[in-house]
């Protein structure tokens, strides 16, 4: 087992000091046109990792032109064979697994347990939409008489995909599945933080038989991004990240009329009626804030407890999150990694002193951990539980990403269900009873795209997954994600004399 482990590790590290971070037209290589060094650094130690050049306008214009050339070829194959091919990326993920979750961890820092199962869901993805691509068809319409139209579903072109560092190879597979599956070519730029899997990925779609060109890697930062963006070949802009940047890749889409996804920022409840189950309502709450160092979009970080089980239920959660294991994150028993950054540690850590200078109380955590070397340069979080919040403080109102669950309490199902809405976000929400009709009257009247009945922060590919008001326009996953990668074209085929009135006279 040990030398497995090892045999791994010097895989990755193998990996990380590989030459050539982009990966265009089926290899890798380094950029023409750079505009600067990005270096990454590792967050579970604060050690460099790698470093590259941010890839410039020639960088972007070879990638999306090496696409362009792909698509002719990957758009006509049969989609059953694409399919086929997309199903075997999938089982080699599977056969890759200890390697890619390690790469993962190396670059996000996250649990390796965790990094497992963001892996498994990658292979899931690729899995699903190759399963499903082949039933994807068109339609007959009779228009009259012997007249009719077809309808069919084609491709958009190029599609380029931008991410974020939380779920590095997760976030690239939601996109660039369903978008190969239907037909289309990929660039993906991975955000600069965390650069390896997307890379990894390559690796796998070109072993198992994914034209090159297909899918291509630029490495950069938002300039590289922007560029993408305004590139005039690029048909649509599939985006994960934050609300600010999400409205400026929207606004370069709206300039060239290119389509978009974005998957924006959240700020969810997560509901706790006095007759949940206390134990899954625990463990939700847990789900909900602490996994991936509270760096989920998705998060239930106003968790709003009725008044009947407050005390009984903070006991519970308090005792719950202490025993959380902050450590090494590639040790299988621990449940809490290392932040992102530095930066980011240093505004989650900002989030905590501005809850206690407006009156909320830190139950536990909120704190930097050092840890012994060589994870001292890692910014190691504890995880904090705030109680005595209000619904107006910065803390509960602000997307943190990090590892802070904010306590609120309520009486009655109307006024939680107001207080829920109470935010321009709109990405997800949970509810906890045992009273079917009460749960499913609240998630109706709850605006969010994904919400939950007694679990929480669960997506499976085969479920629609995007936010309602500013976190974020259209839907990545499920079968709802075929109509964002494909366009439809009308036929109309005439059965009988062309009829134009009078306007042609014998
Ligand atoms: P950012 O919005 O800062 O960055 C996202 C990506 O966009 C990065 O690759 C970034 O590069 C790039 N970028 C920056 N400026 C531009 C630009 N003008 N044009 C195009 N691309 C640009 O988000 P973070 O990476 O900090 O991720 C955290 C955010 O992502 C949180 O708000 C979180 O909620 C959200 N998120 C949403 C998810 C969802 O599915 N709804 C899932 C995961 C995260 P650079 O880093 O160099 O600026």
């Amino acid at each position: 087992m040990e030398a497995r482990r090892a045999l791994i590790r010097k895989a990755v590290n193998a990996c990380c000091g590989r030459q050539g971070f982009n990966f265009v037209d089926g290899r890798r290589c380094e950029p023409t046109d750079s505009t600067g060094q990005i270096k990454v650094t590792e967050p579970a130690t604060g050690l460099p990792l790698c470093s590259f050049g941010s890839s410039g306008e020639r960088d972007v214009a070879d990638a999306v032109a090496s696409a362009k050339a792909a698509f002719a070829q990957w758009s006509q194959m049969a989609c059953t064979e694409r399919g086929r091919i997309l199903i075997n990326a999938g089982s080699k993920i599977r056969e890759n697994l200890e390697f890619l979750a390690h790469l993962e961890v190396k670059d996000n820092g996250k649990p390796i347990w965790e990094a497992r199962v963001d892996i498994l869901s990658c292979a899931d993805a690729f899995e699903y939409f190759g399963g499903v691509v082949p039933s994807v068809a068109g339609q007959h319409i009779p228009v009259g008489g012997d007249s009719f139209a077809i309808v069919s579903r084609e491709p958009l072109g190029v599609v380029a995909g931008i991410g974020a560092w939380n779920f590095p190879m997760q976030t690239c597979t939601w996109k660039v599945a369903p978008a190969l599956a239907c037909g289309n070519t990929f660039v993906y730029k991975p955000s600069p933080l965390t650069p390896m899997t997307a890379l990894a990925l390559a690796d796998i779609l070109i072993e198992v038989g994914v034209p090159k060109g297909s899918y291509n890697v630029i490495q950069g930062d938002g300039e590289t991004g922007s560029l993408l963006c305004h590139h005039p070949d690029v048909a649509k802009v599939s985006f994960t990240g934050s609300v600010l940047t999400g409205s400026k890749v929207m606004a370069a889409a709206a300039a060239g009329i290119k389509k978009v996804t974005l998957e924006l920022g959240g700020k969810s409840p997560l509901i706790i009626f006095d007759d949940a189950d206390m134990k899954n309502a625990v463990k939700a709450a847990l789900m909900a804030n602490f996994l991936t160092q509270g760096e989920v979009c998705s998060n239930g970080t106003r968790v709003f407890v009725q008044k009947g089980i407050y005390k009984d239920f903070m006991k519970n959660l308090i005792e719950a999150t202490k025993k959380l294991k902050i450590g090494d994150p590639f040790e299988e028993d621990t449940t809490v990694g290392a932040t992102i950054s530095k930066e980011h540690a240093e505004k989650v850590l900002r989030y905590v002193e501005s809850a206690k200078s407006e009156g909320a109380v830190v139950e536990c955590g909120g704190e930097r951990c050092v840890l012994p070397p060589p994870l001292d340069g890692g910014y190691y979080l504890s995880p904090c539980v705030l109680t005595s919040c209000t619904d107006d403080m910065k803390v509960v109102k602000e997307e943190v990403f990090g590892s802070i669950l904010s306590v609120l309490t309520f009486s009655e199902e109307d006024e939680v269900i107001d207080r829920a809405n109470a935010t321009h976000f709109g990405l997800a929400g949970g509810v906890f009873t045992k009273d079917i009709q009460r749960a499913f009257r609240v998630v109706k009247r709850v605006q969010a795209g994904t919400l939950w009945i007694n679990t929480y922060n669960l997506y499976p590919p085969s479920l629609p997954f995007g936010g309602y008001k500013q976190s974020g326009l259209g839907r990545e996953n499920g079968t709802a994600v075929l109509e964002q990668y494909t366009q439809t074209k009308t036929v109309y085929v005439e059965g009988g004399d062309v009829d134009c009135g009078p306007l042609y006279q014998e």
